[in-house]
């Protein structure tokens, strides 16, 4: 067989809100969420071959290099729901901070569906991939499409927004990983203060910047850092080199600081790179995803 291969760009997501509302009888929780994808991106490289299987590799030890890595289980959904009798070797370029609130698992297997989708000839529309994207994560879905949306159900139901206004965003991961599932379970349901989700929309809307930052909120923050108080510590220190708002993303323990202006977001990685080891500079992507 001829080399055919693919480089698909996968990129991590912020959450401008998280809100649980309630848990279900399925034991999910309701959420409502407005996520955004950010230009920091894993590299994944497809390549097919005539053996029949899937093979990967991941250029990170801490990543799980078989079957329990999310590309993997989207590269097996799709072979086996449509019996395609090619194989693929898969391996990641992994940028994206690991356990990070920044969905890198979910967009590996979106990615993964893109360019399968491609590679093998499937001419599935995003809404399918999307729909497959599903039986893997609750954020396979949103990353499946990409750009601004809000999500609900158990992340699945996705309404598209408009971009938000471009900006910077430095993204701080301090050094531990947190597990989503804890986070849920520790959730008290009725002592949270809910965000305001529908001001948020209307705020990207209107392309109203200041707003946003206003309104970023993420129920899951007070869980995390009763937990990891060094996350909140963190969240004061970025507010303190001047950003325009700050907010943990997901379970955490990303937390991240929205900037308008370029030396003020300088500013911030500099105070920050000494403290923390991971910390990136990087753009909102406005654009969803094309098939
Ligand atoms: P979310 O925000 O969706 O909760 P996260 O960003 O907090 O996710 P991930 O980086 O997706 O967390 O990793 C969560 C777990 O998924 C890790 O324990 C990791 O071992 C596993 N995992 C499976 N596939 C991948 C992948 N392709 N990349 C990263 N982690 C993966």
């Amino acid at each position: 067989m001829d080399k055919v291969e693919r480089i698909i760009k996968a990129p991590a997501k912020i959450n401008l809100t998280l809100d649980v509302l309630h848990k279900r009888q399925d034991g999910y929780h309701e959420v409502e969420m407005i996520m955004t994808t950010v230009d920091l991106a894993d590299r994944i490289h497809l390549t097919l071959k005539d053996d029949n299987k899937i093979f990967i590799e991941v250029d990170k030890g801490f990543v799980p290099s078989n079957d329990q890595n999310l590309a993997y289980q989207a590269a097996k959904l799709l072979k086996d729901r449509f019996k395609v009798q090619t194989g693929v070797h898969i391996f990641i370029e992994k940028n994206i901070p690991v356990s990070a609130g920044l969905a890198g698992g979910s967009t590996d297997a979106a990615a993964t569906l893109r360019g399968l989708n491609d590679l093998w000839n499937l001419n599935l529309s995003l809404d399918a991939l999307a729909e497959l994207g599903a039986e893997i994560g609750s954020d396979v879905p949103f990353c499946v499409y990409g750009g601004t949306a809000i999500a609900r159900g158990r992340g699945e139901k996705l309404e598209h927004l408009s971009s938000p206004p471009s900006c910077w965003v430095v993204l701080v991961k301090p050094p531990l990983g947190v597990s989503t599932k804890d986070i849920y379970e520790k959730l008290t349901l009725s002592e949270m203060k809910h965000p305001d989700t529908g001001k948020v929309v209307q705020a990207i809307f209107n392309r109203d910047f200041h707003t946003i930052c206003n309104g970023l909120a993420n129920v899951m923050e007070e869980v995390t850092f009763h937990l990891y108080p060094q996350v909140r510590h963190l969240k004061e220190r970025i507010w303190s080199f001047g950003a325009d708002g700050v907010l943990m993303s997901g379970s955490g323990p990303t937390v991240y600081a929205l900037v308008q202006n370029q030396s003020r977001a300088e500013r911030i990685y500099n105070g920050l790179k000494g403290f923390v080891d991971q910390v990136h500079v990087v753009r909102i992507l406005g654009s969803r995803h094309k098939v």
